[in-house]
């Protein structure tokens, strides 16, 4: 800013550096707004590192320190045809005109040493007061760019504000909008808006905003359970789960989703068996997070977390290994430390403190078997497949029966894992065969 301002043009710090300095929280990324043109601002920085990719709507991204700074030209946005870009941009002279196309008042302020905070809308009160207010008509400015309904819902979450009425009644009027918005955009906000520490707040009271998101949600908001005299409906205990697991995108959509298929199986009476439901859940989280082009990596990890939700855990110290087993030491702890822990927690019936402190006594169990090296799949056998061909066992498909029968027999404390012992337990197994 002060090499814009030493060759003659002004230079403001804009947007969320500035809505988060006054809040006393630390910046994500830093934007700058001048009356240069691009190539004023490319001669300026020509000693820097500079990306041009936004050049044509004004922004050169120089490079200074290592941090990436978005230097854009005063515009003005012309007028919207898609929901989500202008037609056109023309830059303009006055800082005024380019904080009113901005879109909330909060992040329409700017700053520079020489002026202080120049903050025509109201920014600074609406902070203090914690409310997102649209700079402007509201219908007018989600008519132009819906991307801003769920940037509204991300700030209200992320900083536990509340969307002040007319732009909240604006968001329910023109939700649909939305399907006119990439899924990736969606996917970006709708991440932040879940890790938000107001999450369950924001998605209780745009409900009907998430639902155009994920129409699978709309089932779930009058849906109890057992009949009408449970104590909170199905919705209420998938937004209270939210709330529970850590602000980690995967533990919060899977805390979101981990119960989805409830309606679908009850109807269908499927629900008896609680794998069931959750690897019907599991699915339809796949099919959900798929449409929404989430990363592919991430969309196992949620998949796999929501399967083994419900993993039945009454065999005691086996069924903890098991769990382990099946799932990978690492995702085990995160199912019972965090996602079953949210899960119970988010219940609304007697007996979930005892089922906590029982869920306690699982996962130090299962920390005690991560830091021992306890053997919990096949792999951690003091045997393999080589050792019992070469101890004359038939090969072929044979080999994984015994593993598994020796791996099941380690578990429950039948056999010490020793080579010699596994051996001789792999002698009586074949012999018990024969006979
Ligand atoms: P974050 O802390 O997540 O970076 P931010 O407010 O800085 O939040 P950015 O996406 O970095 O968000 O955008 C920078 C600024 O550009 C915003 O503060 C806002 O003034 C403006 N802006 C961004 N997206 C839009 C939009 N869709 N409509 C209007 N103005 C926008
Ligand atoms: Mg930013």
């Amino acid at each position: 800013m002060n090499r814009l301002n030493n060759t003659g043009f002004k230079a403001y710090a804009v947007g969320g550096c500035v809505r988060n300095f006054l809040m006393g929280k630390a910046a994500k990324d830093f934007d700058v707004a001048t009356n240069a043109m691009p190539e004023s601002i490319l001669n300026i920085f020509a000693d820097c590192k500079t990306v041009t990719n936004g050049i044509k709507h004004g922004t050169v991204t120089v490079i200074v320190h290592g941090e990436p700074i978005e230097t854009t030209t005063f515009r003005r946005d012309g007028k919207y045809l898609d929901c989500r870009r202008p037609m056109s941009v023309s830059f303009c002279s006055e800082l005024s005109e380019d904080l009113k196309r901005r879109d909330f008042t909060v992040n329409a302020m700017a700053y520079s040493d020489g002026e202080g905070v120049i903050d025509y809308f109201g920014g600074l009160q609406d902070i203090k007061r914690g409310l997102i207010r649209c700079v402007g008509e509201p219908d007018e400015r989600f008519g132009e760019d819906a991307l801003r309904i769920m940037r509204a819902l991300r700030f209200a979450s992320v900083y536990g504000f509340s969307v002040e009425d007319k732009t909240a009644l604006s968001i329910h009027k023109n939700k649909r909008l939305l399907n006119n918005i990439s899924a990736e955009r969606i996917y970006l906000e709708l991440v932040q808006a879940l890790c938000g520490k107001d999450a369950a707040r924001v998605l209780d009271e745009f409900r009907d905003v998430f639902a155009v998101i994920i129409p699978q949600l709309e089932p779930c908001f009058d849906f109890f359970l057992y009949g009408e005299n449970h104590r909170q409906t199905l919705w209420e205990h998938m937004i209270r789960a939210v709330d529970k697991a850590m602000p980690k995108p995967e533990l919060r959509l899977a805390m979101l989703l981990h119960d989805i298929a409830k309606t679908s199986g009850k109807a269908s009476g499927k629900l008896k068996s609680c794998s069931v439901h959750a690897e019907m859940s599991a699915d339809i989280a796949g099919a959900i997070l798929t449409g929404l082009k989430a990363p592919r990596k991430l969309i196992d990890k949620v998949m796999l977390l929501i399967n083994y939700h419900d993993y039945p855990l009454n065999g005691g110290e086996g069924s903890v290994k098991r769990l382990m087993g099946m799932v990978g030491k690492e995702n085990a702890l995160l199912i019972l430390s965090q996602i079953r822990r949210a899960d119970i927690a988010a219940q609304n019936e007697v007996g979930k403190e005892k089922r906590l402190e029982e869920l306690k006594e699982y996962e130090d169990m299962c920390r005690n078997f991560i830091s021992t090296g306890v053997c919990v799949d096949i792999s951690g056998l003091d045997i393999n497949g080589d050792d019992l061909i070469s101890s004359g066992f038939e090969g072929g498909r044979n080999i994984g029966v015994i593993l598994n029968s020796l791996l099941d027999a380690v578990i429950d404390g039948r056999v010490e894992n020793k080579r010699e012992s596994l051996l001789s337990y792999a002698e009586n197994i074949k012999n018990k065969k024969e006979d």
